[in-house]
Parts: structure tokens; C-alpha cells; sequence
């Protein structure tokens, strides 16, 4: 993800680095659950850990203790698919947080989840406007 700012401080303390990575998961669904939007309090890995998933932004998404412990080592969308508050949109939004496209996940949390903070999204989007900017600049100075 967008972490290159902080790469040099990561490097000093891999600790701050976790904790940094966690609380940014978070703020990115306005501390909400993933899955049924309440209060976020951990993070889910979505392929989880025992069958090989690893702990990167886009196998981790923040979810409430309810979710996060009776999604248990289940596949998550099978496990999804049979709760109450299943919402394809979120079920969605899981599926673009997965192929790292956080934008796109954070627009159909957004529609199932009107009241998400959206300062969080306008955030991400100035930043990748911002990395476009970089990348365009860097190409024309290859070019
Ligand atoms: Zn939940």
C-alpha cells in the first residue's frame, strides 16, 4: 500500500510498524467490522492463517470479536453467506479489498454503510491521485 513515507521509521522499529499497519485497517472502514459493520475490534485474515494466509492489507480486514471468532478457520465467503447480515455488497467489497483495490472496497462499504466516515475514503483517493501524480512524473523523466 501507500506506506513509502513511512518506510524509514518501519525500518527503526518493526513494532510501530504493526501498529501502524493495524490502526490504518481500521481507520479505512471508519472502525467498522468488514462483515456486519459494527465496532471493529481485531483483524481478520480472510484466508485465514492456518491454511496459509498471510498478514498483508489485502488478506486482512478489520472485523468485530463476534465475526472474527465464529468465522473461525472457515472459508470466509461460504462463512458469510450463511449469517444474517450477510450484504452482497460487502461480500463485494471483501473481494476488491482482496485484489488491493481498497478504493473500490471502500465505495461498496460506503453503499451498504451510508453513514462511513468518509473522510477516510476522500483520504485514500487524494493519496492515490497523489501516487499518480509520482508515477506519471517519474515516467516522463524516464521518457
Ligand atoms: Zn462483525
Amino acid at each position: 500500500m501507500h506506506n513509502r513515507d513511512a518506510v524509514f521509521l518501519e525500518d527503526l522499529c518493526p513494532k510501530l510498524r504493526v501498529r501502524r499497519w493495524r490502526q490504518s485497517l481500521h481507520t479505512y472502514t471508519g472502525k467498522s467490522c468488514i462483515y456486519c459493520g459494527k465496532p471493529s475490534e481485531s483483524i481478520d485474515h480472510v484466508l485465514p492463517r492456518s491454511r496459509g494466509g498471510l498478514s498483508v492489507t489485502e488478506n486482512c480486514v478489520p472485523a468485530c470479536l463476534s465475526c472474527n471468532g465464529h468465522k473461525s478457520d472457515a472459508d470466509a465467503f461460504d462463512w458469510y453467506r450463511r449469517q444474517r447480515f450477510y450484504d452482497p455488497r460487502r461480500a463485494m467489497a471483501i473481494r476488491a479489498w482482496m485484489d488491493g483495490d481498497l478504493r473500490l472496497a471502500l465505495r461498496l462499504l460506503q453503499w451498504a454503510q451510508p453513514d462511513l466516515d468518509t473522510a477516510q475514503v476522500a483520504d485514500l483517493e487524494n493519496r492515490n491521485a497523489d501516487d499518480d501524480l509520482h508515477s506519471g512524473g517519474w515516467q516522463l523523466q524516464q521518457a
